[in-house]
């Protein structure tokens, strides 16, 4: 396995709370992996580490061919990151204009990923004039325009109601067919983690550790059919039952 990220007794702890203790963990290149825990159990603390937002206390961890250029973090709160004062656009070419892309290239880019979402709003408006699942669409662009090689994403669909939530799945399914970056995304809501990812790791309660990495072998495109099958099921109820055992439930 080519690794995308590598994470190394990993020690953090907040005031009296141990988080992780000697943790360990490989994430494959060009794979999406999804990270399935109970709560509490350090899972945004790790992206926030490996984003360089929060210091660890020990340990260590590296990112191949870490660029920021080509990193993106969707945060759990994505909606408060779109900017009030920028039209729908303007928000999505944000970082291609910190990156000091010609104008032209900038609407040619965006418009590549307007098609590649199919998704239909008027682009010359606001935020605030969206509904909440628009306003995901349009931070899920703003943080896909640069064509991450490594995409990190907490949670993303939480917030949505289900049709929703399956559109988006879908959006990002296509996204990562077409340039397969490394995909790391945190989830608390199974059938999301078994649609989209090629491996589940779940983690168990603090000091946190890796319990197991349960293999997805359902092929892609994973369409709403995929849902339904056998194979689909088998690999959502191994997830369940080694959840059980890190939420003792
Ligand atoms: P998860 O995302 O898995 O639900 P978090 O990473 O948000 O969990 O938090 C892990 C643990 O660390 C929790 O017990 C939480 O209360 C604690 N924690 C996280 N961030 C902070 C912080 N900035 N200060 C103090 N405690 C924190
Ligand atoms: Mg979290």
């Amino acid at each position: 396995m080519t690794k995308a990220v590598a994470v190394n007794n990993l020690r953090k702890s907040f005031n009296q709370t141990e988080v992780f203790q000697d943790f360990s963990l490989d994430i494959e290149e060009g794979k999406i992996t999804a990270i399935f825990g109970p709560n509490g159990s350090g899972k945004s603390t790790l992206l926030n580490i490996l984003s360089g937002i929060i210091p660890k206390d020990g340990g260590n961890y590296h990112i191949e061919n870490f660029n920021h250029f080509q990193f993106s973090y969707i945060f759990q709160n994505y909606r408060e990151s779109l900017l009030p004062w920028r039209t729908n656009f303007e928000n999505v070419a944000l970082p291609l204009q910190i990156q000091g892309k010609t104008k032209s290239e900038i609407k040619e880019r965006v418009e590549k990923l307007q098609k590649l979402f199919e998704f239909k709003i008027n682009w010359d408006h606001y935020p605030y004039e969206l509904s909440g699942g628009q306003q995901q669409i349009v931070a899920f662009m703003r943080a896909l325009i640069t064509e991450p090689n490594v995409l990190f994403i907490d949670e993303p669909f939480s917030a949505l109601d289900y049709e929703n939530n399956l559109r988006l799945r879908e959006h990002l399914q296509k996204y990562y067919l077409t340039f397969k970056p490394t995909i790391l995304l945190i989830t608390h809501n199974i059938e999301e983690a078994v649609h989209l990812a090629d491996k589940i790791v779940v983690l168990s309660k603090k000091p946190t550790q890796t319990l197991e990495t349960i293999e997805n072998p359902l092929p892609y495109p994973r369409s709403l059919q995929s849902l339904k099958t056998e194979q689909f099921h088998q690999v959502k109820d191994k997830v369940l039952t080694a959840f059980q055992k890190a939420a003792n439930l």
